[in-house]
């Protein structure tokens, strides 16, 4: 028996097709240093080289290729560059494309364990090894009430997380009983620090709750969320007739990297009955190391957790890694079974069907992208690689202070550096812009105290000592001419 292949790729096309573009990655990723790391094309420039219309015929692969080289790659910004210190670092390892591949090929959809066993099995295996790695309290293992699921992003754990506790703390009763419950819903209140990121204030708008309910809490000069000013905020709104639900603590804020205090918090929420999520996107990953595990501490007191190995952990967009400590209040919440998805392992209550733990229906095989970083780096590599950032990170902090220009403008607790040239907003806002249209590095910004602060923030897997020094001396020299 023959598969007919008209109009499809035959194998000896995908092979020869498959082993180029594997060959042009490998070559991309040798040579990714050379590119200027912000792409400097403008607005529509790239929508301008391509053909108005969609080919009525079939092209060959030669000619996409081609395209990827003369207009695809001007407008990339090279996100895997050693001297990319942009946003947050968002590697893509080799072992982990070759998984994303493997997923692509196998393609499977992995939305009930009957659906594809091994896709379950692999994700929450994978998943606890990654609590076991990164030290977290065993609530959030599969083997005990809770356990890890893997969502596309942090904002969708947020969500998800926000989804649970708003019917845990309306007893479900809109899922379970028919309960018309939009007034106890517009009572509900949801808090963070001035800090956290704004995915928490999209979450309170989709999960109904409103902006108006999110109550942002003052941070100290830490930048880290006041448990004081949370427990007297709290107990305003309690006094209104409100309903505190759901506190998110940022360990690792987007911003500056501050650290609230979860286990102060994790007290509040407990006496209050209040769900806690603690949002690790992108320090999560240094609990890999035992003497970053300081960020994890009262983590034990949340009731769902997430951290993001497509940051830091060398793991391929998109993958974040989301644990909950009660897994039946999320499936209380989220799970709908219609008849055509009805199946003698589900109704059997013996396996996990992750559809119910996440806002789509479909997923991927993501797991199979951890799974080989873990197995190729070893918890051993991973930890390495970690530790390397932090000690440049932490060698870059000391340039600053040392420096007479620049400035600290937060504390530097791991791998992100916040700092500004003393002279004021537009002296800053010219390094950096200089910075980034010499293609020779590519910063950030934010603001601290309302000015603003450039962002170092080192973790892109290929980053060596000589690139930081590099950028040190690029920023001092764009200092320089612009003063
Ligand atoms: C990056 C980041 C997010 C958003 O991550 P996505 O996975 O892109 O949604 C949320 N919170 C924190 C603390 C982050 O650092």
């Amino acid at each position: 028996m023959t598969i007919d292949h008209t109009y499809h790729m035959t194998p000896e096309e995908f092979r020869r097709w498959g082993h180029e573009i594997i060959d042009w990655i490998a070559d991309y990723r040798q040579r990714v240093e050379e590119y200027p790391v912000l792409s400097q094309v403008k607005p529509g420039d790239i929508r301008a080289a391509l053909p108005p219309h969609p080919p009525q015929q079939g092209e060959s692969m030669a000619a996409v290729l081609r395209d990827v080289d003369e207009i695809i790659m001007p407008g990339v910004t090279h996100w895997q560059s050693p001297n990319f210190f942009a946003y947050f670092p968002s590697n893509s390892s080799e072992p982990a494309i070759l998984g994303d591949l493997l997923s692509s090929g196998i393609g499977i959809q992995g939305m009930l364990w009957a659906t594809s066993p091994a896709a379950t099995e692999l994700e929450t295996h994978v998943l606890d090894w990654l609590a076991e790695m990164l030290g977290l309290p065993g609530q959030f293992m599969s083997t005990s009430t809770g356990g890890g699921v893997v969502q596309d992003s942090a904002s969708s754990a947020t969500l998800t997380a926000l989804l649970a506790a708003r019917e845990r703390t309306t007893g479900y009763r809109s899922n379970e009983a028919g309960v018309n419950n939009v007034d106890d819903v517009g009572r509900l209140v949801v808090y963070a620090s001035t800090q956290a990121h704004s995915s928490i204030e999209k979450a309170a708008r989709m999960a109904g709750i409103g902006s108006q309910n999110l109550r942002k809490i003052e941070v100290d000069e830490t930048l880290a969320m006041r448990p004081d000013a949370l427990a007297a905020q709290i107990e305003r709104d309690l006094a209104d007739g409100l309903t505190p639900a759901f506190v998110c603590a940022n360990v690792g804020s987007t911003s500056t990297n501050a650290m609230d205090p979860v286990r102060a918090i994790g007290e509040i929420c407990r006496d209050h009955d209040i769900w806690l999520h603690v949002d690790a996107a992108m320090s999560g990953s240094a609990a890999i190391c035992p003497e970053f595990r300081f960020i994890h501490d009262g983590l034990e007191l949340a009731d769902s957790y997430c951290m993001n190995p497509h940051k830091w952990l060398f793991t391929t967009f998109d993958f974040d890694a989301f644990y909950v400590k009660d897994r039946g209040a999320l499936i209380r919440a989220l799970s709908i079974l219609p008849e055509y998805l009805r199946n003698q392992a589900t109704e059997s209550g013996a396996v996990i069907d992750y559809r119910d733990w996440q806002i789509p229906l479909g997923r991927r095989f993501r797991a199979l992208k951890l799974w080989l970083v873990i197995r190729h780096y070893g918890v051993e590599g991973l930890q390495h690689h970690v530790r390397e950032h932090v000690v440049l990170a932490q060698n870059f902090r000391a340039w600053v202070e040392a420096s007479n220009d620049f400035e600290l403008a937060a504390p530097a607790p791991l791998n992100l550096v916040c700092f500004r040239h003393t002279g004021g907003d537009d002296v800053n806002q010219a390094i950096m812009d200089t910075l980034n249209a010499s293609g020779r590095l590519y910063l950030t910004h934010t603001k601290v105290d309302d000015k603003l602060t450039l962002r170092m923030s080192i973790g892109q897997m290929y980053t060596q000592r000589r690139h930081v020094e590099a950028a040190w001396q690029a920023i001092q020299d764009a200092a320089g001419s612009t003063l």
